[in-house]
């Protein structure tokens, strides 16, 4: 299915296409379709899903369907979060989906100056975002009123049950007019979870994205900390270094799929690419060409490389991380198949730790970030990062791979990479 499918205004569609999104997730399929019917909807998922655009985009499609008829709303949504930097996120992306509406969304939460919410409350807000201290006491405070809402969202309420606000939660739906709409996210499905729908939910869609979160232990992950402008030249680098014989490298762009062919190219490494802006005949031809080691490298982007099964590739690279932190799992499991063993290596800029966190909530584990000799990050990316960067080079794991180069040979390679070009940023995130 496309998001063409759903019953979205062009506004939406346009900006989930300049958002470079191909496709629903399965999430979004269905919660858009059953909100846009009007259906309550308990959604049982975790960040990483796509949850946000499946409640969200029916929410956008509707105060735009509602201000063609008449101008006044005064927060028609109110979506709650367990935390600030939730609350903050959730804005963020929204106004990110409602970039050709004319819609005004805004957040308030705990722990900073209560003055600047006070006077975006007092303006028109069509979406409010918040987190249930800080709407109690502008509420009590009567700096606002919930009459105009129709819709209501509790998203992760299961953190919310477990961080004791459901007090908080109760006091505000007592002072909700009915609804037509309510909406229940969260990551688990407990006891307290199904009370709180049975109250706060009418006959409500229930949407569960099973986490297929387990990672094959037999794949080694890896990140290298790197700036944007040096990737494509570490890219090189560790197919080299590391005497990769085959390796799938997946990227979130057509066209940057294509960039990292061309640059392989010219470092005389055999490369080809599969993505959605390809003939199904030239993807086709692509991964012919790879599984019979024609090339040895296949630059792919994620809707290209579904059902691509290769068993003895022993290494995947991701050049940036995918939006979605399942999409990581599929990448790195097309690895260690049959019995085999396999590195999954993250080439982890600075726009690319906000996901890796995700990433590492989802598969619950954490990633080490290694520095690569001739690569290292300046303090800045190291302090974004957040995570203590273990210290190793290639030259200590120079016995583990084949061929793999000393400090000599590397800076040779490095020597023969072409220079940066311009100061574009490559791989840099549309945020
Ligand atoms: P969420 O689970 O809503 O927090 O979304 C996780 C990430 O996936 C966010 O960075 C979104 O921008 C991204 N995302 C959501 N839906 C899609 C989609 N259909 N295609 C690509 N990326 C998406």
């Amino acid at each position: 299915m496309t998001f063409n499918q759903l019953g979205l205004s062009k506004e939406i569609l346009n900006r989930l296409t300049e958002l470079g999104y191909e496709q629903p997730t399965p999430i979004q399929e269905e919660g858009i379709t059953y909100l846009l019917r009007g259906r309550d909807l308990l959604a049982i998922a975790n960040t990483g899903t796509g949850k946000t655009a499946a409640f969200a985009l029916p929410m956008l499609q509707k105060l735009l369907v509602k201000k063609e008829k008449d101008n006044k709303t005064y927060i028609s949504k109110l979506i709650i979060a367990p935390t600030r930097e939730l609350v903050l996120q959730l804005e963020k992306t929204i106004k990110e989906y409602a970039k050709y509406i004319d819609v005004k969304i805004g957040c308030v939460y705990g722990g900073s100056n209560i003055k600047p919410q006070i006077k975006m409350v007092h303006e028109k807000v069509d979406i409010l975002i918040a987190t249930t201290g800080r709407l109690l006491d502008l509420l009590e405070q009567e700096h606002l009123t919930l009459s105009g809402v129709d819709t209501l969202v509790l998203d992760e309420a299961d953190s919310m049950l477990d961080m004791g606000f459901i007090k908080d939660v109760e006091t505000i739906m007592s002072k909700l007019p009915s609804l037509e709409q309510n909406i229940l996210c969260s990551a688990t499905l407990g006891s307290n979870i199904k009370k709180l729908s049975n109250k706060f939910l009418v006959n409500p869609k229930v949407i569960e994205v099973k986490a297929k979160a387990k990672v094959n232990d037999k794949i080694e992950q890896i990140a290298y900390p790197v700036s944007s402008d040096k990737k494509l030249q570490m890219l090189s680098y560790l197919i080299g270094s590391k005497n990769m014989k085959q390796v799938l490298v997946f990227c979130n762009t057509k066209a940057l799929a294509d960039e990292i062919v061309e640059h392989l190219k010219l470092d005389g490494l055999k490369a080809v690419a599969t993505h959605g802006g390809k003939t199904p005949g030239a993807r086709k031809k692509a991964i012919t060409q790879f599984k019979e080691g024609q090339v040895r490298v296949l630059v792919a982007t994620d809707v290209a490389a579904r059902g691509l099964d290769i068993v003895d590739l022993s290494y995947v690279i991701n050049f940036d991380l995918p939006f979605l932190a399942e999409d990581y799992i599929h990448r790195i499991g097309r690895t260690a198949r049959a019995g085999n063993d396999g590195t999954a290596i993250t080439l982890l800029d600075q726009f690319g730790m906000a996901y890796m966190q995700d990433i590492e909530k989802f598969v619950k584990q954490k990633i080490p970030r290694l520095d690569l000799e001739g690569f290292e990050v300046d303090k800045k990316i190291k302090m974004i990062a957040k995570k203590k960067i273990i210290k190793t080079d290639i030259k200590e794991k120079k016995g583990k791979t084949a061929g793999a180069f000393g400090k000599k040979k590397a800076s040779k390679e490095q020597k023969r990479m072409p220079k940066q070009r311009g100061k574009r940023i490559v791989g840099q995130r549309r945020k």
